[in-house]
């Protein structure tokens, strides 16, 4: 087989500053693990903008159809909230999503346990948890028609359509199907059925999908009564599936059960490529953080466990991710710490790299 490959789009602010340990962990895989990628870097949100005067040039988006997987840092900033909307920096982040068709988001919620005291439930309520959202990402009434604001009889109206067609259902659910194969075999199915159609269809489909994977154990649940028992008793779920607009809420619901934003990654599948692999794009959930970036603050976790993912899920290299997982358990049980995850005064914060450091140091313990 040929040789992987990357495309890294660092973007803005902290962006290129938790990728640059990301390179270091990838450049780790290839010397010690004989894991070799073939790389490319290029621009995207205002970096691109900067030099192209768009936030994504057409060759980059070219390129993100061709490679294995795509690996994003962080797009946008103050300089470029004043851009029009087009050519904003989020726009290049929407259209790599849109032209790659990336339809399933997985956003993790796991609890390492030296931060279990960093989230806002009870210690026993989250250490240990491990789940997977996935959320349908290009579909559903943030893009469904009719949509707008209109003017009936002088009073103003704003419209939204929920819509979703079956083949969308089934393609996100065939996803989450094979998604818990891989783990645990338990998938939630979340929407609102008793008063939603496009809900009731939702649930029909999936059960129809779940006649393909006898060995899995799926469940329904109403998206509402899905936040509660997420907060209530969330190792109750493994792999939960729901729509845009309610896994847009549960997914960072979830993930803030386990404490701060440099410590979440995602992933973004879409359709199989030809050589098997799903078209992806793995990110971390955080934004470019203007507010410390160029000071070596930020938390490169994030980053590092997308990179993980992408190990896990375009490489099929799980043991490899494990591996990588499990050297930042052991920095984080070893008590080094970036600046957002302190909670202890006294304790002196690693800088970004000081964070890539100590995981490059754990890993070479791993061998
Ligand atoms: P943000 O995620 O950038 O930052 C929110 C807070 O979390 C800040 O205080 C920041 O310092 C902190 N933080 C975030 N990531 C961190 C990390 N890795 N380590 C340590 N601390 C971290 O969200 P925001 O401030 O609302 O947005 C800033 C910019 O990022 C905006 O231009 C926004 O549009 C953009 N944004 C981009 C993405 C993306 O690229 N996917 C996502 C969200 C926001």
């Amino acid at each position: 087989m040929s040789t992987p490959s990357l495309l890294i789009l660092p973007g803005d602010g902290i962006g290129p500053e938790v990728m640059a340990e990301v390179i270091r962990i990838i450049d780790w895989f290839g010397d010690k693990r004989g894991l070799k990628f073939d790389v490319t870097m290029d621009l995207v949100g205002g970096a691109a903008y900067d030099k192209h005067g768009v936030p994504l040039a057409d060759e980059t988006m070219a390129k993100a159809q061709e490679v294995d997987a795509v690996l994003l840092g962080a797009v946008g900033g103050p300089k470029y909230d004043v851009l029009d909307f087009s050519v904003k920096p989020e726009r290049g982040l929407l259209r790599l999503r849109k032209e790659m068709d990336l339809f399933a988001n997985l956003r993790p919620a796991q609890c390492f346990d030296a931060l279990a005291d960093f989230s806002s439930l009870k210690k026993d309520i989250v250490a240990g948890l491990d789940i997977m959202i996935v959320r349908e990402l290009t579909s559903g009434v943030y893009f469904g028609e009719p949509r707008g604001i209109t003017t009936v009889d002088g009073e103003r109206i704003g419209i939204n359509t929920q819509r979703y067609t079956e083949s969308e259902i089934r393609r996100v659910a065939i996803a989450a199907f094979e998604l818990a194969m891989k783990r645990n075999k338990k998938l939630c199915s979340m929407e609102k059925a008793n008063v939603m159609e496009a809900g009731i269809l939702w649930r029909d489909v999936v059960t129809e999908v779940s006649a393909d994977y006898p060995e899995v154990e799926l469940s329904h649940m109403y998206a509402d009564n899905g936040a509660m028992q997420l907060v209530r008793a969330p190792k109750q779920f493994d792999v939960i599936v729901t729509d845009n607009l309610f896994g847009d809420i549960l997914s960072d619901c979830a993930a803030m059960l386990t404490g701060s934003l440099g410590m979440l990654p995602s992933a973004s599948l879409g359709a199989p490529m030809e050589n098997g692999r799903p078209k992806a794009m793995y990110e971390p959930v955080h934004g470019s953080a203007p507010d410390i970036a160029g000071q070596g603050k930020a938390n490169p976790i994030a980053c590092i466990l997308s990179f993980a993912m992408a190990l896990r899920y375009s490489f099929n290299e799980g043991d490899e991710a494990t591996r990588l997982e499990q050297a930042i358990e052991k920095v984080l049980a070893d008590g080094v710490r970036t600046g957002d995850l302190l909670a202890d005064e006294g304790v002196t914060p690693v800088s970004t790299t000081g964070m890539g450091d100590a995981i490059l140091a754990a890993l070479d313990a791993s061998l």
